[in-house]
């Protein structure tokens, strides 16, 4: 399928539905995108959810290969869309071509690690403790425990990675690796790459004769249909990428629910870089030059951008301030992913200059229609102290810079953050050693502590951590990425005394079976 029509994908079906349609905005012009997109109906709502239900058992019962051979064939679906899916990413995002291609590759990557995952059947994590009859004074119980899936999971993707946190991203493929079918809510801001990537998971599913509610896909502008499914009794874990707002509201619905569920909800962050001062002697400008850089990445369209630096005053920080202000100010403006990212952006300036702070706006000349222009903050402590809007994240090309009088104040900033995905310190010498408390502090507000580096970038690997203490993430234990993610999907479930045929395959251990345990 290369024509885009506008469908839902209900449980194998592609839907198209008439009455009242939206569609997506190319960035660079502001004009709109055909097809359009309808919103999807309670009746679709409710047969995603009865047919995801109705898939469930047999899913989780699934082998381990087949549901490998899912995600690769989605791996090979997505490459095979060639150029049909890089130009439609292109247009609905105002992502190059080259992002573009790195991110497919990126989530096609992810795709076949969690095949890796599925096959492996480690997640499982099978436990099996003996029963003893003779032992006093009571007799021991045979108990052998194993991770099971959750059952029906929800995908909210965010803007930013129309591929990698999208459709067939990290949340989705986890929890399929691990036998959860899957309703994805598409994102309004990308409708059309949703859709095509919705139609090779739904092919997929139908070629290895898995049961169609495995799968669905659902279009809508408002958070209705969101919000629906997230209320919906057969579903069972929600995954979210996106705003703070979005995901602390389906967090807040998810927990009023007659049967509260978790919610992981990947969110915002101003990942705080701290600039030791050997460090800022030594290498300052250069520090400044790659910080810069990596803020200004997609227009600081990155969840893992650099938005709050601090360093102690003195020790070249004015060469550091001003490199950074150069490069900050001097940047060419470019284009959101959708034009309500520019107005958030604009807000959150107008928020942060009604604040007794300097801040400074690049003048670079706008050409596209959600084209926006990097900004530098100066605050001082007190004024991070007094402004706690100043120590969360400010979405797009800005960044808050905080010279410190003294290392006593750095480290009482740091000990006052909120939670973020990561953590940066640069330390050259003796910095990291005689700055151990600061870096102990920084390393408890944050789920991945990067030293004499960048955040950008976050590594698809099973040692990588992408989560944080709230607000960067609603739950502090798991991360979204890599293949530990998938821990998110599942539950434990403990087999007491149950004879061979009452338990799962793995579990036993009488000749014949595979598993190597011991108890
Ligand atoms: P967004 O506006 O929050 O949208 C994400 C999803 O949230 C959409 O599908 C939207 O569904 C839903 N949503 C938003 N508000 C909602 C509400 N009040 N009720 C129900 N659903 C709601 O975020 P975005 O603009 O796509 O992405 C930008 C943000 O994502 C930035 O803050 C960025 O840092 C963050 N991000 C985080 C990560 C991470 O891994 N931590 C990765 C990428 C991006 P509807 O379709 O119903 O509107």
């Amino acid at each position: 399928m290369a024509v885009l029509e506008g469908a839902h994908f209900v449980a194998g079906r592609r839907e198209v539905a008439g009455g009242e349609r939206f569609h997506a905005i190319d960035p660079r012009t502001g004009a709109e995108l055909a097809p359009g997109f309808a919103e999807a109906s309670e009746e679709q709502i409710e047969r995603a959810c009865a047919a995801a239900a109705q898939a469930d058992a047999a899913f989780a019962a699934s082998a381990p290969t087949e549901r490998a051979e899912l995600l690769r064939a989605i791996a090979d679906g997505i490459e095979g869309l060639g150029e049909t899916l890089v130009d439609r990413v292109a247009a609905e995002t105002a992502l190059p071509p080259q992002r573009v291609l790195a991110e497919r590759g990126r989530t096609c990557t992810q795709l076949r690690q969690f095949a890796d995952v599925a096959e492996q059947d480690a997640w499982i994590e099978a436990s099996i403790d003996r029963g003893d009859p003779e032992r006093q004074p009571l007799p021991k119980p045979d108990l052998r425990r194993m991770n099971v899936p959750l059952g029906p999971v929800v995908v909210f993707g965010a803007s930013n990675f129309p591929l990698a946190y999208s459709v067939a991203g990290g949340d989705t493929a986890s929890a399929l690796a691990v036998g959860c079918p899957v309703i994805v809510k598409a994102h309004p801001a990308h409708p059309g790459t949703s859709e095509l990537v919705g139609d090779v998971i739904r092919v997929a599913v139908e070629r290895l004769d898995l049961s169609a509610g495995v799968f669905s896909l659902l279009h809508g502008r408002s958070h209705a249909t969101g919000a629906a499914l997230v209320r919906h009794p057969v579903v069972k874990a929600v995954g979210f990428t996106g705003s703070h707002l979005g995901g602390r509201a389906l967090c807040d619905l998810a927990a009023t629910r007659p049967e509260p569920i978790p919610v992981f909800a990947e969110m915002g962050s101003a990942n705080p870089v701290v600039v030791l001062p050997n460090a800022l002697r030594g290498r300052g400008v250069a520090i400044a030059e790659q910080l810069a850089a990596s803020s200004l990445l997609a227009q600081g369209q990155f969840c893992t951008s650099p938005g709050l630096v601090l360093w102690v005053d003195g020790h070249g920080g004015e060469a550091f301030r001003r490199t950074l202000r150069e490069r900050m100010l001097g940047a060419e403006a470019g284009p959101t992913v959708h034009p309500t990212i520019r107005a958030g952006y604009e807000r959150t300036l107008q928020e942060v200059e009604s604040l007794p702070i300097e801040v400074a706006r690049g003048t670079a000349k706008a050409s596209a229609a959600t084209d926006v222009c990097p900004a530098l903050l100066s605050a001082t402590p007190a004024d991070l102290f007094a402004n706690p809007r100043l120590r969360h994240e400010l979405y797009g090309p800005a960044m808050l810079t905080v010279a410190c009088p003294s290392a006593a104040d750095l480290l009482s900033i740091v000990e006052a953050l909120d939670g973020h995905l990561t953590g940066t310190v640069h330390g050259d010498g003796d910095d990291f050693t005689s700055h151990a408390p600061l870096i102990a502090a920084l390393r408890r507000k944050v789920g991945r502590l990067i030293a004499n580096g960048v955040p950008t970038g976050v590594e698809v690997c099973p040692s990588m951590v992408h989560g944080g203490p709230y607000p960067a993430a609603s739950d502090p234990r798991f991360s979204a990425v890599g293949s530990t993610s998938v821990r998110r999907w599942v539950r434990p479930v403990c087999w007491q005394d149950c004879p061979p045929d009452l338990l799962p395959p793995q579990l036993r251990t009488e000749p014949g079976t595979n598993n190597n345990l011991t108890g």
